[in-house]
């Protein structure tokens, strides 16, 4: 009983970013708990191989190709992956970039790259998937510990986080009505490409890890729970929420 809480069967879901990473990490978790899954991005080759690993079949797990910045094909993408499968219940919106830069050297075109694919693409995401949403649905957003802290440098991947933040409450009231939930996921620190070179520094990678609480680092799959948790009717009254999955940072800051 308690665990068809938590049942995806028969549910649809839709994950920006389902190359690699993150991304790939939680479309998992939502298949193996019985969700269809499609999977956006760019890189047409590592998608192929993780849709064919998850389903050779391709009936519960496909892909399309897009870049989320082009708002019009990333709408057709996510029209296209609903059809398939005949219906949308779920939206993962993680695609995501990052470069630090001290905020007095920000050029435009950084700004630019970093809030059109963390925020812009993931309102026009919702806004599209909302319409495609037809017996209500959830959506996540990938915030981070810059929705809620400063971190020198990170002027552009800050506002866009914080800026996600306030697009998960701002989404949540509105589309209640409809039977939207729209939660976000904060990860802490989790070693992915998008990190990568944060963790080659030991010196960083040290003090970071004596920050952390439980004392280690995330590792992907500690956050296939939440995503799952918050997709499922375990959460149905639950919405315009964060759940941060950080090893207990944010508390002890
Ligand atoms: P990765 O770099 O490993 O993965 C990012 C994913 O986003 C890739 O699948 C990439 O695919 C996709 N992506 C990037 N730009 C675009 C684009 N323009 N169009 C389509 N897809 C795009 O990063 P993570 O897995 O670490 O990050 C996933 C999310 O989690 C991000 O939103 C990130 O901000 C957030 N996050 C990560 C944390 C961490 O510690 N790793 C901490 C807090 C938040 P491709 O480039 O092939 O198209």
């Amino acid at each position: 009983m308690t665990m068809n809480l938590f049942s995806l069967d028969g549910k649809v879901a839709l994950v920006t970013g389902g190359s690699r990473g993150i991304g790939a990490s939680i479309a998992g978790a939502l298949h193996d708990a019985g969700a269809r899954v499609g999977l956006l991005g760019r890189d047409e080759a590592a998608l192929a191989a993780l849709a064919r690993k998850m389903d050779p079949t391709a009936s519960t797990a496909r892909y399309a190709v897009c870049d989320v910045r082009d708002v019009a094909a990333t709408r057709a993408a996510l029209q296209q992956l609903s059809e398939y499968f005949g219906r949308l219940d779920i939206l993962v919106n993680n695609a995501g970039v990052e470069e630090l830069c001290p905020s007095s050297e920000v050029p435009e075109s950084l700004w630019d790259r970093i809030l059109d694919t963390n925020l812009k693409a993931a309102f026009f995401c919702a806004q599209r998937a909302s319409q495609l949403m037809h017996e209500g649905g959830s959506i996540i957003n990938l915030c981070s510990l810059t929705s809620e802290v400063g971190v020198p440098g990170a002027a552009a991947y800050g506002a866009s986080k914080s800026g996600l933040l306030g697009l998960t409450r701002t989404l949540a009231t509105e589309w209640a009505p409809r039977g939207i939930r729209v939660n976000g996921i904060g990860p802490g620190y989790f070693r992915t490409a998008l990190t990568e070179a944060f963790y080659a520094d030991d010196a960083w990678a040290r003090s970071m890890l004596g920050k952390i609480p439980l004392g280690r680092f995330g590792q992907l799959s500690d956050l296939g729970g939440a995503a799952v948790f918050l997709c499922s009717s375990a959460a149905s009254y639950v919405t315009g929420q964060v759940i941060y999955v950080d090893g207990g940072y944010l508390a002890s800051i």
